[in-house]
């Protein structure tokens, strides 16, 4: 089976089009750029493809800012029917879509579907940028490919937002992973045709709005970094202080595991602080990432906080 990793750029502009079946063109598809991993992860073919548009023919400032496209260089673009043809021939019989962001399926579809395409062809896809974020520290941060290759220790002098060259980076990302892992624990969707990635994270978070500062929170015995599974005081900590409203307590529990304890604390209003606790059980992949925040981060002591 080999992983297609894809990604697009496109273009829109309002009103959206409808075709005749009723069906909106939300983006259309101008630029398709994959690279084709086998099993191990290495690169084997890549296509490119530069599309002419047929529907929103006025490329958007701020996508040629972002992209360099423009309604001149999509000229020799060529015609949607043979790119998508030419595509999923090139995809093979046996693939999984990776992609950087849950959008590039999506839209694929759309465009499919508007143009009266067959998509039956649409396997599965994963979230490349939510495998990544996996075991990180926040679930909800969508990172940049660009912070991902530097996390990485991936140098890539090609131009970004180009859809090969984000294809292959986000290749050269995905090939550090251990990809079979994060599918083996992704559910497989939730019973609908399309889904993003949504991995458990190794993690327990608790939430308190109880207390006025990190130091309170700490004092009170909410922020104490225990170990989740026997409920003792995690040893030998180390505290970093990330940010004023953020700091890390990393340490072990001897009878379990290493555990980085990650306590933020903000104020919802005069009145009102929240106080999240997420205390993440260390495995390979979230320990590359707490290395490299700690790393950035000042070390202090519990009395600082
Ligand atoms: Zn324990």
């Amino acid at each position: 089976m080999d992983y297609i990793v894809l990604d697009m750029e496109w273009n829109d502009t309002s009103p959206k089009s409808k075709n005749d079946k009723g069906i909106m063109l939300n983006h259309e598809i101008i630029q398709m750029g994959a690279a084709k991993m086998d099993p191990r992860l290495k690169i084997t073919d890549t296509f490119k493809a530069n599309i002419k548009p047929r529907v929103y023919e006025k490329i958007r400032e701020d996508v040629t800012e972002l992209t360099g496209i423009t309604a001149g260089s999509l000229s020799g673009g060529r015609r949607v029917y043979d790119v998508m043809d030419e595509f999923r021939e090139w995809c093979g019989d046996d693939y999984i879509f990776l992609t950087w962001g849950s959008e590039d399926i999506p839209v694929l579809k759309n465009n499919l579907d508007y143009f009266g395409i067959d998509s039956s062809w649409l396997a599965f896809y994963f979230n490349a940028q939510a495998m990544f974020n996996m075991q990180t520290e926040n679930k909800g941060r969508a990172f940049s490919l660009e912070y991902a290759m530097e996390f990485c220790g991936i140098k890539e002098e090609r131009k970004m937002h180009d859809a090969l060259n984000d294809a292959v980076c986000t290749a050269k990302v995905c090939a550090k992973f251990d990809i079979e892992e994060s599918i083996a624990r992704c559910d497989e969707y939730s019973g609908t045709e399309f889904g993003k990635l949504d991995v458990p994270m190794n993690m327990r978070r608790e939430i308190s709005f109880g207390f006025g500062s990190m130091r309170e929170a700490l004092d009170r015995g909410f922020a104490v970094p225990v170990c989740p599974e026997c409920g003792a005081e995690i040893e030998d900590v180390i505290w970093y202080r990330v940010s004023g409203e953020k700091v890390i307590a990393d340490g072990y529990c001897p009878k379990h595991s290493d555990y980085a304890v990650v306590i933020t604390h903000r104020k919802l209003s005069a009145a009102n602080s929240e106080t999240v606790k997420s205390t993440y059980t260390i495995d390979r992949i979230n320990e590359a990432y707490f290395n490299f925040v700690e790393d950035r981060a000042e070390v202090i002591s519990r009395e600082e906080i």
